[in-house]
């Protein structure tokens, strides 16, 4: 096991934390607020898409009252783009637990926090060191790698012993003062620094105390299986037009995948269902319309968490029935200049947007 005893992060990761004064929006605040608002946005998000997000989002929603009282549809559309809807739901889900549970004031303590929804062990440790100076470690991905090299751990951090192992690690470097500031710190380095690719050792504050740096094995550090692949699903929407030409969108159960987001009706296509047949089932099940399905309109790829989804838009008639809420929560027939009200997930927004420069063939090809 890994001896920490020589190890001392936490004087040169403050002063350099100190002399680099990185500049973001909610640096230096102090606000749980607009601390939760930055981790939940920074999960699984490049920092420069954040930046932006972040101040229209605060814009809109200056405070945790302001979230708890819009509705969904309007937090979902300052989201679109973002990705991984399921944070902007739990958002709101917490801002109402905040507001009915907690008269408006978040818990002090990463213990409480983390009985918010959609608050884990990091983002509970971050707000609470950062916001109220809990002496608690943060971990993260980039926290992670930092970890695993300064240590040389050589056990595979995917791995729930090796992480159980990285939370003792960064507990025992946190200092006695400045936790939250230290905690940025760290997470600053692994940022600007330590990053997975070619580490910038030469102008980092820990060279000297850095094992895998003495060994030589910073490149091989951390250890982390390959992600599984994506699996590939088939995707299909209708694109069916009333007499005064606007297009029928329907609303996702809000518990499903990109629940609550608009999109044109349809679904996941069944192992070995033909498009066709899987967009009649579709639009029966969901909408009780039957409809004839005819030329491909656009095309448009999604990658989620585990899935890679190829969505196809089809050109379709109704043929029997009118629409009736029954796979989906709502639905709503708009003009193409009304879908930009609509919040859509990437797929469904780029193949929405394509719609208006669709050109119909004349010959069967
Ligand atoms: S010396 Fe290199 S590998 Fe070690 S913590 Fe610093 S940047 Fe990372």
């Amino acid at each position: 096991m890994t001896t920490l005893i020589e190890l001392n992060p936490a004087g040169a990761l403050l002063q350099w934390f100190d002399h680099l004064q990185v500049q973001l929006p909610w640096r230096g605040s102090r606000d749980p607020y607009r601390i939760w608002l930055s981790e939940i946005m920074l999960q699984q998000t490049r920092l420069a898409v954040v930046e932006s997000y972040y101040a229209r989002f605060l814009e809109r929603f200056p405070t945790i009252e302001a979230l708890a009282a819009a509705p969904l549809d309007d937090v979902l559309k300052c989201w679109e783009g973002l990705g991984y809807y399921t944070r902007a739901r739990n958002l709101q889900r917490c801002a109402h637990a905040i507001v009915n549970e907690h008269h408006g004031q978040f818990p002090t303590t990463a213990e409480a926090l983390q009985n918010l929804p959609g608050v884990g062990r990091y983002t509970a440790a971050a707000i609470a060191s950062i916001a109220f100076n809990q002496r608690i470690a943060v971990l993260d991905g980039n926290v992670m790698r930092v970890l695993a090299r300064l240590t040389d751990l050589a056990e595979d951090i995917t791995e729930p012993r090796a992480q159980e192992r990285l939370w003792q690690i960064a507990e025992s470097l946190l200092p006695t003062t400045r936790p939250g500031d230290y905690n940025q710190a760290v997470m600053d380095l692994g940022r600007l620094i330590c990053v997975p690719r070619r580490p910038n050792c030469e102008a980092c504050p820990l060279q000297q105390q850095c094992r895998a740096f003495a060994h030589h094995t910073t490149h091989q550090r951390p250890v982390k299986k390959p992600k599984a692949e994506r699996k590939p699903m088939n995707a299909v929407a209708a694109v069916i037009r009333d007499e005064q030409n606007r297009v029928l969108i329907a609303q996702r159960p809000t518990d499903g995948l990109l629940g609550g987001l608009w999109a044109l009706p349809g679904g996941f296509c069944e192992p070995e269902e033909a498009m066709e047949d899987a967009l009649q089932r579709l639009l029966r099940t969901n909408l009780k319309l039957e409809i004839s399905v005819s030329q491909q309109m656009a095309a448009a790829t999604q990658d989620l968490t585990h899935l890679r989804i190829t969505l196809r838009a089809f050109a379709c008639q109704i043929i029997a029935g009118t629409p009736e809420a029954r796979g989906v929560a709502a639905f709503a027939w708009v003009s193409e200049t009304e879908l930009d009200q609509y919040s859509f997930g990437k797929a469904d927004r780029e193949v929405v947007n394509a719609l208006s420069q669709w050109q119909p063939r004349l010959f069967a090809e």
